[in-house]
């Protein structure tokens, strides 16, 4: 049964590692998914076989024992899973991240708890790993807490700048190191206990400190510390395959963290430290100009626009996502092909909720992959573009973070007002997810079709027939 487990063990690392691979490329993307599920299912084998052999009960209680916890988790996974729309699905990664974390806690307990009256051997190694283990996740627990609340709307984005807020979060650390030598030494209680609250508390104030613009590197941060809890109760647990996983996750979410950071031009530090996007000096209000007069456009004349078009870009935003409007837009590009003209997409790092949500969006609307281009694949030719689309799209456009001082200066954003034409499909002026007025909708060469995604795209789809059609008979 040993050395069943642990070759089940060994495949489903591999399985991981491959679906990791898999996930980095769009088309691989899908197979990548497959190998994780794969993965997955022989890793809990795995995990059932080896409850199974050190189970105190018989094989048949084990299994009553296991099974409502499995088919419970199942029912309500897929449950979920079914009813997520795309555009909360950061929200519900926030909650996941938030049960990996008091998993962690809640093993890290139980550990100490089984260890009491018969020391294993390195039982100070032990102690050890209880007292990180619970520490990862308590911090885990309810700073993906704080973001689920933030990512949902359910508190404001804002961030919480306590006065010496850094240094709450030193004094915090030091405490709960000072909390490790002691607890290692005398497996006390009152260590485990003193540290599991400052850790609960730490994780509220880290995440409360991050501002809005900041939180995509939140949720790639939480998946990361979700990782590192997860390889903690591996060693916790003593199974090596949680050890590799976690360490998977964990490495990967951090490298995801490197990434966000990189697109928003924001050091990993001063996310963490948190506060930006707090700063009331210069706020959207005073570099806006209030009295900015925007021009509208209706969809007839958009459609005759792209119909003369040679070249188009389409920025999609979190708009797209919660119109749900990847099947239209899906439809035009296919629609402007056939006309021939040449349509690419311009995906910001950051649009949308996600991590690669506006991948996903097309993807699932089956838009070739090869016309959805990264920022810095595109950022170059917008002055070479006749029309640009920016659909519900809007921090990640918002010319304003090229002026300093500004609340998004230095995230490099789509240069879009630099092609010929910009035309804006929201519903209102409204501003973004970062609360910042955009300078771009009042811009000369800018127009703004308002209205829900879906519908404009629709009218813009249903025109283009109408123009190509008339262009025919003349
Ligand atoms: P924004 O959130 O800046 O703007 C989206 C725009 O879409 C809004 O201005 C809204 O305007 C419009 N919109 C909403 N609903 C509709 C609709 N039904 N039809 C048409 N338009 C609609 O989007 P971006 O994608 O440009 O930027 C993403 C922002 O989210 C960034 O600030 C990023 O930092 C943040 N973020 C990103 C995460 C990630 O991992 N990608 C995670 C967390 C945050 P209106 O209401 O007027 O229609």
């Amino acid at each position: 049964m040993d050395s069943l487990s642990t070759i089940s063990s060994v495949i489903a690392a591999l399985c991981f590692i491959v679906a990791l691979a898999g996930l980095a490329k769009q088309d691989t993307a899908q197979r990548g998914n497959f190998f994780g599920a794969v993965g997955m299912m022989i890793a809990v084998a795995a995990a059932l076989v080896l409850s199974l052999k050190n189970s105190a009960h018989s094989i048949l209680m084990t299994l009553v024992l296991i099974a409502p916890a499995m088919g419970g988790g199942a029912v309500i996974g897929v449950w979920r899973a079914r009813r997520v729309a795309m555009t909360g699905m950061p929200e519900l990664i926030a909650i996941l991240h938030s049960f990996v974390g008091l998993a962690a806690v809640l093993i890290g307990y139980n550990s100490f708890v089984e260890s009491l009256g018969h020391e294993p051997d390195h039982y100070g190694f032990h102690l050890g790993e209880i007292h990180l283990g619970i520490f990862i996740g308590a911090v885990t627990f309810t700073g993906s807490i704080v973001a689920w609340l933030k990512l949902s709307g359910k508190i404001s984005g804002a961030p919480l700048t306590l006065p010496g807020r850094n240094l709450i979060n030193l004094l915090i650390l030091i405490v709960c190191a000072g909390l490790l030598v002691a607890f290692i030494s005398s497996a006390s209680w009152w260590a485990l206990i003193i540290m599991t609250v400052l850790a609960l508390i730490l994780g509220v104030h880290l995440v409360a400190a991050i501002g809005g613009g900041d939180m995509p590197v939140v949720v790639s941060m939480l998946n990361s510390y979700s990782g590192w809890a997860a390889a903690a109760a591996g060693f916790m647990l003593g199974n090596p395959l949680l050890i590799i996983t976690g360490a998977l996750v964990g490495s990967s979410g951090a490298y995801l963290s490197a990434i966000m950071c990189q697109a928003m031009n924001r050091s990993f530090l001063s996310v963490v430290l948190g506060g930006f996007g707090s700063d009331t000096s210069s706020s959207s209000s005073t570099l806006a100009d209030p009295h900015a007069q925007h021009s509208e456009i209706s969809a007839a004349e958009t459609a005759e626009l792209l119909h003369d078009a040679r070249r188009v870009v389409i920025a999609p935003g979190y708009g797209m996502a919660v119109a749900q409007a990847q099947y239209p837009v899906a439809e035009l590009t296919r629609k402007l092909r056939d006309l021939g003209v040449d349509v690419v997409f311009a995906i910001h790092p950051v649009a949308g909720r996600l991590p690669g949500h506006m991948n996903v969006l097309l993807a699932e609307a089956k838009v070739p992959y090869d016309i959805v281009l990264e920022m810095d694949e595109i950022n170059d030719d917008f002055p070479d573009v006749d029309v640009v689309l920016v659909i519900g799209a809007n921090d990640t456009v918002n010319p304003i973070a090229e002026e300093p001082g500004s609340p998004i200066a230095g995230m490099p954003v789509l240069k879009v007002w630099e092609a010929h034409r910009v035309i804006v499909l929201k519903r209102s002026m409204g501003a973004g997810y970062a609360g910042v007025a955009n300078p771009l909708f009042s811009k000369d060469n800018t127009d703004m079709l308002l209205g829900d995604a879906k519908g404009s795209v629709e009218a813009l789809c249903q025109d283009l027939s109408v123009s190509s059609q008339l262009k025919e008979k003349m």
